[in-house]
C-alpha cells in the first residue's frame, strides 16, 4: 500500500470510530497536504470554516498560515497540516485533554505514514503533546531532536493575528525553518 492509500484507509477508519468524543457533533477534519511533506504542520482544532469545509486551517488561521509559507516559498501542497483534534470543539473552546488522548493515536499513525523531517506545532495543545514541560512564549522556534524528526513549536497564527509581537516571532521562526529542515535532512 503507497502512503496515499495508507492515509486514505487511516481517514475511512476514524470516520467510523464512533468512540471518538465530538463524533456526531462535527465532521472528521483529517487534514490534507503532500503525503511526502517534509514538514508536517499540527494545529490544535478545527474551527467553524474547517468543519464546514471539512479542510484544515482555511479561515482566518489558515489565511496567515498561508502568507507564512508563501515567505519561505513553500506552497500549502507541498507540506502536510493538520491538527491535534480533528473535529470542531463547541463555540471553539480549547481542547479537553481526553479528547487529545483519543486523538492522537491517529496522529501518531498519520505522522508513521508521513514520516516528516520536521513537525512544525502550531500552538501549546500540539506543542505539550510532543513536550509536555514545554512553554510557548519561551521555546517557540527552538528544535528540538524527537526520534526521527526534528520537532519546532511556533505560536498558532490565531495568537499572532492578536498580538503584533507574537505576529513578528511567527515570521522570524518562518523564516528560520528552511534552514531547520535543511540541518534535520543532514544529520
Ligand atoms: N485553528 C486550528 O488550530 N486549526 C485549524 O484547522 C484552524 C484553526
Amino acid at each position: 500500500m503507497d502512503k496515499k492509500e495508507a492515509l486514505e484507509k487511516l481517514k475511512n477508519e476514524m470516520e467510523a470510530d464512533i468512540d471518538l468524543p465530538l463524533y456526531g457533533s462535527a465532521n472528521l477534519v483529517f487534514g490534507e497536504g503532500s503525503e511526502d511533506a517534509e514538514i508536517l504542520f499540527i494545529g490544535e482544532a478545527p474551527g467553524r470554516r474547517e468543519d464546514e469545509l471539512r479542510r484544515p486551517f482555511v479561515g482566518q488561521s489558515g489565511k496567515l498560515l498561508d502568507k507564512m509559507l508563501a515567505k519561505i516559498h513553500m506552497p500549502r501542497e507541498r507540506v502536510y497540516i493538520t491538527n491535534i483534534v480533528k473535529r470542531r470543539p463547541p463555540q471553539n473552546r480549547d481542547p479537553f485533554s481526553e479528547e487529545i488522548q483519543a486523538y492522537t493515536p491517529y496522529l501518531q499513525r498519520q505522522i508513521d505514514i508521513i514520516k516528516p523531517a520536521m513537525i512544525a506545532t502550531l500552538g501549546r495543545f500540539s506543542m505539550n503533546y510532543f513536550l509536555p514541560d514545554a512553554k510557548i512564549s519561551r521555546d517557540h522556534g527552538t528544535a528540538t531532536r524527537i526520534n526521527a524528526h526534528i520537532l519546532v513549536p511556533l505560536y498558532h497564527p490565531a495568537a499572532a493575528l492578536r498580538s503584533r509581537k507574537m505576529f513578528q516571532e511567527l515570521e522570524k521562526n518562518f523564516l528560520e525553518l528552511p534552514k531547520l529542515l535543511k540541518d534535520a535532512k543532514t544529520v
